[in-house]
């Protein structure tokens, strides 16, 4: 890429070397933009040939199966989460419509539909599209392209999903336009300057690379929201992510250690980096709340 995919700036430095633990173990150079403090992978692979990077047995959002204490652990957080996630949505002043983008294999659109909602959900992964339409009784579309079909929504929720996101531009566009006036955009993503990110450097999982496409700070997201004429009207942390990204971390620098070790040292760095945010507003994770002008 020869320009910022965010601001299109062409005044860009290397940022960091990092390498793909979890699927290809090949290495990817991260650029950051000097205007918008973007940073992003560069080069990428297209979205043809990215497919091939998400092939992985353990991508838990896409699986109901509990075969490891891993994944146990990750399907009752996230239980938590669905309920949490309600909580702030239909604490929003909007119509009751929802459009989840990435939305996995249905588990909070069913949860909200039973609230009374109408929803609608994007999900790429075929597996999960499918476990999801059967969930909800809806047709679930595959890509964004899609969305004019399904009229507008009061709120569309992207939660890790942006960083995916091939044109960021394009996809933007399309999701404003779907959204009702006044209607909010929830958008969750790793914030890479937070206490864990910079504990684990380059072996952080956050990077997840090449899968996360951009690697967002509060600066970009507030770029971003200036740019598409948004409002950021709150940001939340997402305070199980620390642990979880510390969990991944830890088995990518220490693959040899004891899993008793892995897990001991992960909840004691999660635990850390929720405390540094606690003072510096920069959580692993983080969910801004944007509102359409
Ligand atoms: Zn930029």
């Amino acid at each position: 890429m020869t320009k910022c995919p965010l601001c299109k700036s062409g005044l860009f430095l290397n940022h960091i070397e990092v390498t793909d633990y979890a699927v290809s173990k090949e290495t990817f150079i991260l650029c950051k933009c000097t205007q918008c403090q973007l940073v992003f992978t560069n080069p990428r692979p297209s979205e043809d040939a990215i497919q091939p990077y998400y092939d992985f047995p353990e991508y838990y959002s896409h699986g109901n199966e509990n075969k490891s204490l891993t994944s146990f652990l990750y399907s009752q957080v996230r239980k938590i989460a669905i309920k949490n996630k309600y909580k702030l949505v239909d604490s929003l002043n909007s119509s009751h419509s929802i459009l989840d983008i990435g939305c996995g294999t249905g588990d909070f659109l069913s949860y909200l539909q039973k609230q009374g909602w109408q929803v609608q959900g994007i999900e790429p992964n075929k597996k999960a599209r499918h476990q999801a339409q059967e969930k909800l009784g809806i047709k679930v579309s595959k890509s964004i392209d899609k969305l004019e079909e399904d009229g507008k929504f009061g709120v569309i929720t992207l939660f890790h999903v942006l960083e995916h996101i091939h044109s960021l531009k394009k996809g933007l566009k399309y999701i404003i336009k779907s959204l009702l006036s006044n209607g909010y955009i929830l958008i969750a993503v790793p914030n890479h300057e937070s206490q864990d990110a910079k504990n684990y450097g380059a072996y952080w999982a956050g990077w997840d690379v090449p899968r996360h496409l951009y690697h967002f700070n509060d600066a970009s997201i507030e770029y971003l929201a200036q740019k598409y004429d948004l409002q950021l009207v709150d940001k939340k942390p997402m305070v199980f992510d620390s642990y979880y990204v510390s969990l991944l971390s830890e088995k990518y620098q220490n693959p040899k250690s004891s899993i008793v070790s892995t897990y001991m040292k992960s909840i004691m760095q999660g635990y850390k980096s929720n405390q540094a945010a606690g003072k510096s507003g920069i959580y692993s994770s983080n969910l801004y709340i944007l509102q359409k002008k």
